[in-house]
């Protein structure tokens, strides 16, 4: 175990936060799977408006989206165990700043604060779309 680096919150609060957030992860991702499930099993959607086999398939991909979210969340957790382990949980990947306490609580898995996250959002969009450039700050959460 190395130092401690963040002021404002310290190793066991993190380990806490990170284990809560996991379990909400957990949670969500099971509630996904059986809505899926019972997609599958009942062979219908959402609402019975428009084309039932369109409605399944818009459905199940949603689901699956929102799955393969729930998903990466968990892996950047166990990466976050590891920031814990080496004290550098909370210290911002790309600025080297102390991440805030708020983001802290709702992302602690994320290794950036929001404004270098929003920063490398729009970067990656200028990237995919050359065109068009995305700036959506209230997003970053
Ligand atoms: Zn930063």
């Amino acid at each position: 175990m190395s130092k401690w680096q963040h002021s404002g919150i310290s190793r066991k609060e993190a380990l806490e936060i990170l284990a809560s957030r996991k379990a909400s992860l957990r949670e969500e991702w099971k509630r996904n799977y059986l809505h899926i499930k019972e997609i599958l099993l009942s062979g219908s959607g959402e609402s019975n408006r428009g084309d039932p086999v369109d409605q399944i398939r818009n459905d199940l991909q949603a689901l699956t989206k929102k799955q393969q979210g729930c998903v990466k969340c968990l892996d950047k957790i166990v990466d976050a165990r590891k920031r814990i382990f080496y004290g550098s949980f909370g210290i911002c990947e790309a600025c080297g700043e102390e991440i805030p306490l708020g983001r802290l609580q709702i992302r602690p898995e994320s290794p950036v604060c929001a404004f270098c996250k929003t920063k490398q959002e729009r970067e990656e969009n200028v990237i995919k779309h050359p065109t068009k450039t995305f700036f959506f700050p209230a997003l970053a959460v």
